[in-house]
């Protein structure tokens, strides 16, 4: 597994448990692989820490730097690298994956066949790419097969995800393209004569056995649930990872854009998003309105998706629309939070200087990930206003959060310091420790904390009855505000 990240790790460590195969994550971060030996989990995910574990007891899963060597004992590689906006045009940046590609290829040695499975998200033509990197830096005579295998696990439940997926997509190439052997240079050994000799070749269909290399691994996982396993072809598979992402942003904009809708014309969006939901051809998930999507895929994959698309001279308008629609959302949550703060005034020339309260600086609940959190913009946002932000994440690194805003936030240990003096105290990620906690706090244990007696609940973690006749001016998100 090249890439142990949110899904390299989580893949490996379960192909690991459930199919019982040996698996080496590697990993060309050595600080990460180190602590991964000590026994420390570089991610947080609910359930990984003890799975890892598991498996490293039962000599299944190990940990490396060294690529070369481990790719040469394996069978399957799988590539799972980061594949992030590229900076200005919002492609996929796709060095991390040719660069694995190349490396793969200069590992691979001939005689034998090794399938290279990409997991990475990757514009659809990627695949296509990746085999003639392998294929120009492999031995003479190698045999390989690639072939994509999309991942669609959640970072908070991704174990859970992995294990109990909806549906499992292979793309294999189509059997019109060649078998992929590395070009044979003349006066090489008999192995690769052995290895180009038509008639060996016509013994061996690489195609179909990279479909049963994957239906065994995906076996264990499949069989339990009866999980379908879908073969495709690369370029649909490639397609359809961008299609799902996009269409669940498309979702989460809509729910945001009825919030907004339901606020000025007196309706509740949950009782609005509940009702539509339990169509079973809309579908309940992803109706959450909020202050934005954001995370490490949905607005790259959207992103990315829209470039494909005007790329393939068919641009996907709708698609583009949720972009722009959610940023403009971010700034406008960002926005309402000061304005909540200056409550009386409302001036934004009156924000410098005013405490606000942020509760939650991850996309969502139960990771520590901050890529691309609406959070992060919204913090932003407010001290480019001029607020001062007091944060608290039960789960965000430091060193990553000093990174993002530099020192101008202060980060604090929980949520009774983020209220402390705050003008505004506003929810932006769903922990259920901040439902919790306020909850035990009361209006009562709140007010004696904070400066204003005004909350922002951007993830409508509690409801509007919970503040009724407290005192508080209660924000929300598709909800009439309570005063
Ligand atoms: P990540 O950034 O958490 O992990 C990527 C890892 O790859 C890093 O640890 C990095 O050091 C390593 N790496 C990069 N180049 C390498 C190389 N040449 N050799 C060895 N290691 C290398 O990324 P992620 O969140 O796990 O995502 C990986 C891919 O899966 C992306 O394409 C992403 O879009 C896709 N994906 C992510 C999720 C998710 O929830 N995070 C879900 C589905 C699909």
């Amino acid at each position: 597994m090249i890439g142990t990240g949110y899904v390299g790790l989580v893949s490996g460590a379960c192909f690991a448990d459930a199919a019982h195969c040996q698996v080496v994550c590697v990993d060309s971060n050595v600080g990460k692989i180190e602590a991964l030996e000590r026994g420390e989990m570089p991610i947080y995910e609910p359930e990984l820490g003890e799975l890892v574990q598991r498996n490293v007891a039962a000599g299944r899963l190990r940990f490396s730097t060294d690529l070369p060597n481990s790719v040469q004992q394996a069978q399957v590689v799988f590539i799972a690298v980061g594949t992030p906006s590229r900076r200005g045009d919002g492609h996929a940046d796709l060095s991390y994956v040719f660069r694995a590609a190349e490396a793969i290829g200069r590992s691979l040695r001939s005689p034998g066949f090794t399938l290279v499975v990409n997991k990475s998200t990757v514009p659809v033509g990627t695949a296509r790419r990746v085999r003639e990197l392998v294929a120009r830096n492999a031995a003479p005579g190698a045999r390989f097969e690639v072939v994509s295998n999309p991942e669609f696990l959640r970072q908070g439940t991704a174990v859970r995800d992995f294990m109990h997926p909806e549906r499992v997509v292979i793309g294999v190439p189509s059997d019109r393209e060649p078998a992929a052997v590395a070009q044979f240079a003349p006066g090489d050994g008999d192995h690769a004569h052995r290895a180009l000799d038509p008639d060996q070749g016509s013994h061996f269909d690489a195609k179909e056995c990279a479909r049963m290399l994957m239906a065994k691994l995906y076996g264990p996982i499949a069989r339990a649930k009866q999980v379908p396993i879908l073969f495709t072809n690369v370029e649909e598979a490639e397609l359809i990872k961008y299609a799902a992402n996009a269409f669940l942003a498309m979702k989460l904009e809509f729910a945001n854009e009825i919030a907004d809708l339901c606020e000025v014309a007196g309706a509740d969006i949950s009782a609005v998003t509940h009702a539509i939901g339990l169509d079973g051809r809309i579908g309940a998930d992803y109706l959450q309105a909020g202050p934005g999507f954001g995370g490490s895929c949905l607005p790259k994959d959207t992103r990315a998706l829209a470039r494909i698309a005007q790329e393939f001279w068919r641009p996907c308008r709708l698609v583009e629309t949720v972009i722009e629609g959610n940023e403009a959302r971010k700034r406008r949550i960002a926005q309402r939070i000061a304005l909540a703060a200056v409550a009386e005034r409302a001036d934004m020339n009156q924000v410098y200087g005013r405490c606000i309260g942020i509760l939650g600086l991850t996309f969502k609940a139960h990771t520590d990930d901050i890529r691309d959190s609406p959070a992060i913009f919204i913090v932003r946002e407010l001290v480019e206003l001029g607020a001062r932000v007091r944060a608290y994440d039960p789960r965000v690194s430091h060193r990553e959060v000093r990174q993002a805003l530099g020192d101008e936030i202060e980060l604090v240990q929980s949520v009774h310091e983020a209220a402390a003096g705050a003008d505004v105290l506003a929810v932006l990620t769903e922990w259920p420790e901040f439902r919790e906690t306020c909850a035990a706090l009361g209006p009562q244990g709140l007010d004696k904390l904070m400066r204003q007696r005004v909350l922002f609940d951007a993830r409508n973690l509690w409801r509007p009855v919970d503040w009724q006749g407290s005192g508080f001016t209660y924000h929300s998100i598709g909800r009439p505000t309570l005063y």
